[in-house]
């Protein structure tokens, strides 16, 4: 089998254009990054374990896209331009000491193919949005406990980054895209619903391709009073986002399904990495227009009150109150 050594450099040392963001990549005992003038760095983690963020036999590119994805979504919810990422692998391999067959539904991560397809998805989504892989830490765990964790760094101009705790009395609430979709496309592999066609084409994306809203992020600079992405459900990131800021919310939030699994999928449904937002409603103009340009949804779906601090009341379009007791998926609970 490979030395961890071989491993880094086959498949995570890449040659980074010289002297644009990074000094120095890979290789070294630390990275040597240049941060612009003027910018503050906004810095995030974000683990994915095998067995709770995705199943042993997940397709292993799309994994690697997904790993770097999550944690753009932090950045994009600070309103920074992600730079820098280091990579923490735990490769499995059983107690022979070998790479687990695919029969034993672990994840194959010390195949030579499996890291591979791995590190094309992960490199994927850094060109994508101009991320260089500057270090990390490669190991060797148990059969069934492959493990990724990224630190991600971004930039953002001084004083400048979202943050949650901005929402204001009287703010509205938005949301991006179609929150609910990654929850359905789990729904669907684990049998609890059947869906189809280009729906369930979208769902299956959701789930295994998130895009992270960095653009977006960008964009409510200056406009969002408070910023969430959604990890974890609406409703739980909202209330986040509501005690964070000491306040309170309203939601009325149209083409909201009937109740039953697409309800609780749009309301508690985790993985979709849309963003929640506040804004005062006199901004109303240049949301609608940022979705024009972005050719990015922005739902309106409520106001912020006063009252008990990540208090969340949900009204269907008659106006009945159809709050859940359920708020959001959460691994630990
Ligand atoms: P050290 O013993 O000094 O920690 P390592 O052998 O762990 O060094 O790593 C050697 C180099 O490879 C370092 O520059 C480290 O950042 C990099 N590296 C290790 N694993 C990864 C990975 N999964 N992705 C990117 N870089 C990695
Ligand atoms: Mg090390």
């Amino acid at each position: 089998m490979a030395s961890e050594f071989e491993l880094i450099a086959k498949h995570f040392t890449r040659s980074l254009r010289p002297l644009r963001q990074t000094e120095l990549g890979v290789g070294d005992d630390g990275a040597l990054i240049r941060p612009s003038a003027n910018c503050e760095l906004a810095i995030s983690t974000d683990l994915l374990v095998e067995g709770a963020h995705f199943f042993g036999d997940v397709e292993p590119e799309s994994l690697g896209w997904k790993t770097l994805a999550v944690n753009l979504s932090d950045m994009a919810a600070m309103g920074a331009t992600p730079r820098w990422a280091t990579l923490g692998c735990v490769l499995s391999v059983d107690d022979n000491g070998v790479s687990p067959a695919p029969t034993d539904k672990y994840a194959n991560s010390s195949d030579d193919a499996w890291l591979a397809a791995f590190a094309r998805g992960f490199f994927a989504c850094a060109d994508r949005y101009g991320v260089d892989l500057v270090g990390g830490d490669t190991t060797r765990g148990s059969a069934g406990a492959t493990t990724f964790g990224v630190t991600i760094i971004g930039e953002v101009p001084r004083g400048q980054a979202l943050r949650r705790s901005g929402a204001q009395i009287g703010d509205l609430i938005w949301v991006s895209g179609n929150p609910g979709r990654a929850a359905l496309g789990l729904a669907h592999l684990q049998g609890h619903v059947r869906l189809a066609g280009s729906h369930l084409a979208e769902c299956l994306d959701a789930l295994h391709r998130p895009i992270p809203k960095i653009e977006l992020g960008l964009a409510l600079r200056g406009i969002a009073s408070s910023a969430i992405d959604v990890s974890d459900g609406l409703l739980a990131d909202l209330g986040h986002l509501l005690i964070a800021s000491n306040v309170s919310a309203r939601l009325q939030i149209s083409d909201l399904p009937e109740a039953g699994l697409a309800r609780d999928a749009v309301l508690a449904g985790g993985d979709d990495y849309e963003l929640v937002f506040t804004t005062a409603s006199a901004r109303t103009d240049e949301i609608l227009a940022l979705a024009t340009q972005l050719k990015l949804p922005l739902h309106k779906i409520g106001i912020v009150l006063a009252g008990t601090a990540g208090a969340v009341k949900v009204f269907d379009h008659q106006g009945v109150d159809i709050t859940l007791t359920r708020r959001g998926f959460d691994h630990f609970e």
